[in-house]
């Protein structure tokens, strides 16, 4: 089955147009800029051809025009008409509380995603745009959302409720959500996979580091716990967000410096983290480099991050009652061997050890542990997009299965009807 994955942001579109019984990516892009007229459409075919186009962009539903226009390009495309996209899969990243699961969309889907917009402003409404914009160009074309917090939703109450008044969960939701779900559930599956182990007997933590980071505890094949939180700023220190901090830092910076909330919101989401403590970049290359040649406020922001990491290593390690693999996902936790060593220096009495050669290596997939450490330690490259095609996948054939079950029965029953009158 063809699916065209779509990741509908604020700024941009991204795809990837899947195969998704051969696990095969026929082609992937980026609408860039949506929203200015100064928009970048990348393109990139299987066979490593590749364009980019300068486009006015305005708004979603002219962004998918252009993944539509590029897919079925003469030059550059790989289909020849739009029924050739049999389904289209949406990274949504909100389900609240009504999805543990991806869901084949509908009028009520929509509703619901519309109502967890209280919950994800600065996401839900692009979401929401991409799957209208479908509506409109795909008419008929099966959409299914996969959530970003669907894979969090076991988690037990003990992890999601914070201590604040129960009424609050009750009144507003405020609750753990966590995000990354898919990405946390590929690299825990694959982990499982490359060990040669079931995943229901395995304790995993998985660490996702990009420029926005999370951990979480999947006990089992489950999330038992995860850092992000009711909104994606919690947990691990980022690229520009603080992650964990007392909450009154808020009111005190509220009342010292008289920002408004909307600025407090703005400044633990885009002045904080990497950027916030070294002063300098929010991204981790330039960071190691910087810290390397000697840049005190680089090397601080190093040490507040891999720290951090390692307090949520152990505190994990608690909540499951052991440990058998750690992973690390990601750009930086994929690529970076400086981050990995640092976060797991020290970790010997919980049975992780790494192996410098392995952890130095280039090669995508990786176990980077010693062979004496009793933790598997990897690096694994995440694949978001496959999730949401297979998933994607499953769910339109088991909806398109019932369908013809229920036309059979019909028609039997009309058979029936017409045999006995
Ligand atoms: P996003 O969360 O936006 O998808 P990515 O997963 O691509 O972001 O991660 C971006 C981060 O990965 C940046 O901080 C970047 O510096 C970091 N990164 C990429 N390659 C390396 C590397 N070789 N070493 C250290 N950090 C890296």
């Amino acid at each position: 089955m063809k699916i065209l994955v779509l990741n509908s942001g604020s700024s941009s579109v991204k795809y990837q147009f899947v195969d998704a019984k051969d696990s095969v990516v026929l082609a992937k892009g980026i609408v860039d800029r949506v929203g200015m007229n100064d928009s970048v459409v990348t393109h990139e075919r299987y066979d490593g051809d590749k364009v980019k186009i300068s486009a006015e962009v305005l708004d979603h539903q002219t962004a998918i025009e252009y993944v539509l226009a590029v897919l079925l390009s003469k030059n550059h495309g790989v289909i020849q008409d739009k029924s050739q996209i049999e389904a289209v899969g949406h990274r949504v990243v909100h389900g609240g509380e009504s999805f543990s699961e991806s869901v084949l969309i509908d009028e009520k889907v929509m509703d619901e995603i519309r109502e967890d917009i209280e919950l994800a402003p600065l996401h839900n409404p692009h979401n929401l745009r991409g799957i209208q914009a479908v509506l409109k160009h795909l008419p008929g074309t099966p959409q299914v959302a996969v959530f970003d917090t669907a894979f969090h939703q076991k988690m037990p109450p003990r992890a999601f409720l914070y201590g604040i008044p129960y009424l609050l969960y009750r009144r507003y939701k405020i609750r753990r959500y966590g995000f990354h779900g898919a990405s946390h559930y590929y690299v825990s599956q694959r982990a499982a996979e490359l060990l040669g182990k079931p995943i229901e007997k395995l304790k995993i933590i998985t660490a996702h580091l990009g420029n926005g980071c999370s951990m979480t505890a999947v006990d089992g094949g489950v999330s038992i716990d995860t850092s992000m939180g009711f909104t994606p700023l919690e947990g691990l220190l980022m690229g520009t967000r603080s992650g964990d901090l007392d909450p009154s830092i808020i009111l005190h910076i509220v009342g010292r410096e008289g920002l408004s909330l909307a600025e407090a919101n703005t400044l633990l989401n885009k002045h904080s983290g990497l950027l916030g403590i070294s002063g300098l970049t929010s991204d981790m290359r330039e960071i190691i480099s910087e810290k390397k040649s000697g840049n005190k406020q680089a090397d601080l922001a190093f040490q507040v991050f891999t720290y951090r990491i390692k307090k949520y290593i152990g505190s994990y390690a608690a909540a499951m009652g052991g440990l058998d693999a750690l992973v690390f996902t990601g750009g930086i936790g994929e690529n970076s061997p400086d981050v990995r060593a640092e976060s797991c220096k020290g970790l010997d009495f919980l049975g992780i050890k790494i192996d410098d050669d392995k952890n130095n290596l280039t090669v995508s997939e990786k176990v980077i542990s010693a062979e004496s450490s009793k933790v598997k330690v990897l690096a694994l490259p995440t694949n978001e997009e496959l999730v949401i095609a297979l998933d994607t996948m499953r769910i339109v054939e088991s909806a398109q299965r019932v369908e013809s079950s229920t036309k059979r029965s019909s028609e039997v029953e009309h058979e029936k009807a017409n045999f006995n009158s």
